[in-house]
């Protein structure tokens, strides 16, 4: 079970608060345990960072929130409260009218979000049905969205359809269609790995300022390490389903707790200072998810594992007012007893 959450402190109630959220996905091998005790939230305008291996759980934890899990996912248990309503016991139609409108996303492929055979403009005018105005002030909304996230000439592109444009401008229509509802919550699930580094820079930037400007909360998922040391203000660290580190972005990366933050840090390409061939990688693999698990998710891969990580699986630990981490390693009882 969680603790008082991390950010409890602030006095403003986080936009979303997910807690003890458990999803299995069921398939013939098996029920995959791919959401495991979940807890987190995300404060009002700030930028959380959802980082992890493939296969760590980051891209279901956000189709949760969206709800668009496919129809073998089942939440067995936990809430997930966006303004303070639980979206899993929200109605279907109330939640469908808060996507688009309260709640965006932008996804990695634009194509995902985009309609191929439509032009850009009815999208765009479409997107704001939950707004007050005649079509023409939307179509002018679009329009300053479009000049904003950097397209040139909207007033001729916005008549284009979405194969018209490349890949990076793609993207950025879809951030303008996400930021032009003015959303309480953005969520972003690799919204530049598609991109070569330059664009994935302009667009890191782009979101940043957006983000500022709008002042939403955005929960960024990512494997990159630099954009989210760019763009997030705290990093949640998942393995296999499990957070087992959470903390701002600064302690993340300059003091982390969990040996699997740190051995995450140490195969970043971004931080490799020697020129080398062949990337590290954290050896060994992700566990398989299939059914329960005793002791630590990451006992098989962890240099420092030793017999209680095979017995018990560790709770969280706090260190200082704004990091926690699930790790025996930092259980104070187990030094002064050593
Ligand atoms: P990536 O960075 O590759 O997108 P991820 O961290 O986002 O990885 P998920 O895609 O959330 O990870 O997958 C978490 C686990 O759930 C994986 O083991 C994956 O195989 C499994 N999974 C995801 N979707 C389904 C599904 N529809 N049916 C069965 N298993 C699934
Ligand atoms: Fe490693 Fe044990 Fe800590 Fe898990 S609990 S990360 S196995 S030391």
């Amino acid at each position: 079970m969680r603790r008082d959450h991390l950010t409890s402190h602030t006095s403003a109630r986080p936009v979303l608060e997910i807690r003890d959220l458990n999803l299995d996905f069921g398939t013939p091998r098996g029920r995959i345990h791919a959401l495991r005790d979940v807890s987190l939230d995300v404060p009002a305008a700030k930028v959380i960072g959802i980082v992890g291996e493939s296969g760590s759980g980051k891209s279901t934890l956000a189709y949760t929130v969206m709800g668009l899990l496919p129809e073998n996912a089942d939440v067995s248990t936990g809430s997930i409260l966006f303004e303070g309503k639980d979206l899993l016991k929200l109605p279907a139609l109330a939640r469908r009218r808060l996507l688009g409108d309260r709640l965006s996303m932008i996804f990695q492929d634009p194509m995902t979000a985009l309609n191929p055979v439509r032009t850009v403009e009815s999208q765009m005018i479409d997107i704001q049905h939950h707004e007050q105005g005649s079509r023409s002030e939307k179509l002018a909304r679009a329009l300053d969205m479009l000049q904003r996230v950097g397209i040139p000439d909207p007033q001729t592109r916005i008549g284009a359809y979405p194969h018209h444009f490349s890949g990076g401008m793609r993207q950025r229509v879809c951030i303008a269609m996400a930021l032009l509802v003015k959303p309480a919550l953005l969520i972003a699930d690799e919204p530049t790995t598609a991109l070569d580094a330059t664009l994935e820079v302009q667009i890191i930037h782009l979101l940043k300022d957006l983000q500022k400007e709008i002042g939403c909360s955005v929960l960024f998922v990512s494997h990159h390490l630099g954009a989210v040391a760019e763009l997030c203000d705290r990093v949640v660290v998942m393995y296999a389903g499990e957070v087992v580190e959470e903390g701002t972005v600064r302690d993340i990366f300059h003091n982390p707790a969990h040996p699997y933050t740190r051995a995450l840090l140490e195969c970043d390409p971004g931080r490799i200072r020697q020129k080398t061939r062949t990337l590290p990688t954290i050896p060994g693999e992700i566990p398989s998810l299939l059914g329960s698990k005793k002791g630590c998710i990451f006992r098989a891969r962890c240099p420092q594992a030793f017999n209680r990580c095979v017995q018990e699986s560790p709770i969280e630990y706090r260190m200082g007012l704004d990091q926690v981490a699930r790790c025996h390693l930092l259980d104070k009882k187990r030094l002064v007893s050593a």
